[in-house]
C-alpha cells in the first residue's frame, strides 16, 4: 500500500490499473533530469480489515427467496417471501456503502482455516432458484458488486425457475455461487433415508454437471434437518449447510447448521446490521 501511495505521489508518472504490475525502470518521456527507478510492485488491493475469531464467531447470513412484485393471485403467506426491487436495492446499497464483505463458501472455509474473518463479513444467500433472481436481483447485485450464493432445486424446471443457460451465464460472472436445495425441495427429515440420500447426492451431481465444477453448499428445504441429514450432506461432499434458524452467532464446528436471517418484505439488512 505504501509503495502504491508513493507512486501516486510521483505525480502520475505511471498509469496503473487493476492488478497490473507497475512498469519497471520506466521513466516518463518528459521527465528529463529526474530518474526514478522502481522495482516491479504488485498494486495492492484495498486491504480488508480482518479480526481473529475463536470457535464461536458472528457472521450474518441473509436468506432471500423472491425479488420483485408477487403475482396478483399470490396468497398472503406467499407475498411475505417477496422483497421489492426498491427494498432489495436499499439492502445491497447498504452493504456496499458500509463496507460489508460478502463471502463465497470457499472464502469462508479459507478464512476459518486462518482463524480470521473480515470484520464486516456477511453472506448473501438465495433459496429456490426463481427466475426473478436473473431478472431482478442480479442487475442489482452486479451494480453493488455483491457476491451471492443461490441454492437450486436442481430437478424443477419451468419458466418460473432459472434455466441451465442462465445458471451457466451467472456462473461465468464469478459473482454468483450455486449450491443445492435438493432435487425437488424435499422434506429431508420426513422421507426415507434412501430418498433423502438421493435428493442430497443427485442434486449435487446435476448442478455440478451443469456448471462443470464442484459445488460446496446445501440449504435444507424448509430448514428441516437432523443428525442423519447432516451425515448425508457430509458424505455427499458438501462443505457446509444452511438452516433457517435465526441468528448471526455461528460455531466453527457446526458448519452444517449455519444460522441465517430470512429477509422478507418487512425486514431490511440495516435492521440487523445497523444495531
Ligand atoms: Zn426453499
Amino acid at each position: 500500500m505504501k509503495v502504491f501511495s508513493y507512486m501516486l505521489a510521483l505525480g502520475g508518472l505511471f498509469f496503473i490499473s487493476g492488478c497490473q504490475l507497475a512498469p519497471a525502470n520506466e521513466v516518463h518521456p518528459e521527465s528529463t533530469n529526474e530518474r526514478v527507478v522502481i522495482e516491479e510492485v504488485p498494486v495492492a488491493e484495498p486491504e480488508i480489515p480482518l479480526q481473529e475469531i475463536g470457535e464461536s464467531f458472528d457472521l450474518p447470513i441473509f436468506a432471500y427467496h423472491h425479488i420483485g412484485s408477487p403475482p396478483d393471485n399470490a396468497s398472503e403467506s406467499t407475498k411475505t417471501w417477496y422483497v421489492s426491487l426498491e427494498d432489495f436495492e436499499a439492502d445491497m446499497r447498504y452493504l456496499k456503502d458500509n463496507g460489508y464483505v460478502p463471502l463465497f463458501s470457499v472464502e469462508l472455509i479459507e478464512y476459518l482455516g486462518q482463524e480470521k474473518l473480515p470484520q464486516k463479513a456477511v453472506m448473501v444467500t438465495f433459496d429456490d432458484g426463481a427466475i426473478d433472481f436473473y431478472e431482478n436481483a442480479w442487475p442489482i447485485l452486479k451494480k453493488y458488486e455483491v457476491k451471492s450464493i443461490m441454492h437450486l432445486q436442481s430437478h424443477v424446471h419451468s419458466k418460473n425457475w432459472l434455466s441451465d443457460d442462465q445458471i451457466q451465464e451467472l456462473d461465468q460472472t464469478d459473482m454468483v455461487e450455486f449450491g443445492s436445495h435438493t432435487k425437488y425441495h424435499a422434506y429431508l427429515t420426513r422421507i426415507s433415508a434412501q430418498e433423502a440420500e438421493k435428493e442430497i447426492n443427485e442434486s449435487k451431481e446435476r448442478i455440478e454437471n451443469v456448471l462443470e465444477k464442484e459445488i460446496h453448499t446445501i440449504a435444507y428445504p424448509f430448514g428441516l434437518y437432523n443428525e442423519d441429514v447432516i451425515e448425508l450432506a457430509k458424505k455427499a461432499g458438501y462443505d457446509m449447510a444452511f438452516t433457517i434458524e435465526s441468528g448471526i452467532g455461528q460455531q466453527k464446528n457446526e458448519l452444517y447448521k449455519l444460522k441465517r436471517i430470512i429477509i422478507t418484505g418487512s425486514k431490511r439488512v440495516e435492521d440487523v446490521l445497523g444495531k
